[in-house]
């Protein structure tokens, strides 16, 4: 795991939405940060500016001791794993073949591929045998999710992101999932940032919660029980 730090960092859209100004914010290795705050806030901005899926306009982020901008494209894919709500599965491809699209694009070969997917299967508590061949439409949301989970560690990354990954699955299946990610957390030890607007499940998952307002900016950044007054 590394850590993250956002460090001044800004974006500006190019139709002139200042959608995060001057953010400042670091999380340690093996962390699980929780961004949280009312739609609009820019938190799914803040998440795609690590990613680089869209540059910042200001400031830096760091992933341990390395510029994100430093760091080649292909490498940084691998670094970072990224989770979205309602996952973003490829409807025409088996699960399998889901879970092996980032050891694919690195090249590793079949065999690799192939082992690789089945622990991770195995890991979201999914049998391999049963669920490898199926498709995203014959699953129900939650699995769609653990799909998406295990898609997203396959490279082993360092950092995970994830944005809103439980809020498509119903509030029961939302629990349990829940708490079957803090014990692959425990497991996994990955450096986390996840965005939610569910404080309920802020508190549940976040050893730090960070409080966003429109623009990014940040209101409180703590632990659960000091931001709950305890
Ligand atoms: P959140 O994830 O907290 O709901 P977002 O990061 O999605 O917030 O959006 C933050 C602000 O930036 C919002 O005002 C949104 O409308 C705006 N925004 C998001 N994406 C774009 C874009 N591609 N172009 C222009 N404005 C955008
Ligand atoms: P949930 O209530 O957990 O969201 P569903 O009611 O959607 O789940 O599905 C219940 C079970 O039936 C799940 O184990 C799912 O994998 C299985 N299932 C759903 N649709 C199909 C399908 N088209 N083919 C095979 N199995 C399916």
């Amino acid at each position: 795991a590394a850590s993250i730090t956002l460090d001044g960092i800004g974006k500006r859209y190019p139709d002139g939405t200042e959608a995060v100004r001057g953010l400042s914010l670091h999380v340690d290795a093996g962390e699980l940060v929780v961004l949280i705050g009312p739609s609009g806030c820019g938190k799914s901005t803040v998440l795609r500016m690590i990613n680089r899926l869209i540059e910042p306009t200001a400031g830096r982020i760091m992933l341990g001791d390395s510029d994100v901008t430093r760091v080649d494209p292909v490498k940084l894919r691998r670094q970072i794993g990224y989770v979205i709500q309602n996952v973003g599965l490829f409807p025409h491809q088996t699960v399998a073949a889901n879970v092996a699209t980032v050891p694919r694009l690195l090249g590793w070969s079949t065999d690799r591929a192939r082992g690789r997917v089945a622990e991770l299967l195995e890991l979201v508590g999914l049998d391999p045998a049963q669920f490898g061949r199926r498709y995203p439409h014959e699953l129900s949301g939650g699995q769609r999710q653990r799909v998406g989970v295990a898609r997203a560690l396959a490279a082993d990354p360092v950092v995970l992101l994830m944005d809103e990954p439980f809020s498509a699955v119903d509030p029961i299946v939302r629990t349990r999932l829940q708490e079957e990610f803090l014990r692959l957390q425990a497991e996994v030890r990955k450096t986390i940032v996840l965005v939610t607007h569910d404080l309920d499940e802020a508190v549940r998952l976040g050893d730090r919660i960070a409080v966003l307002s429109e623009g990014g900016r940040l209101e409180q950044y703590d632990q659960p029980a000091v931001l709950l007054g305890d």
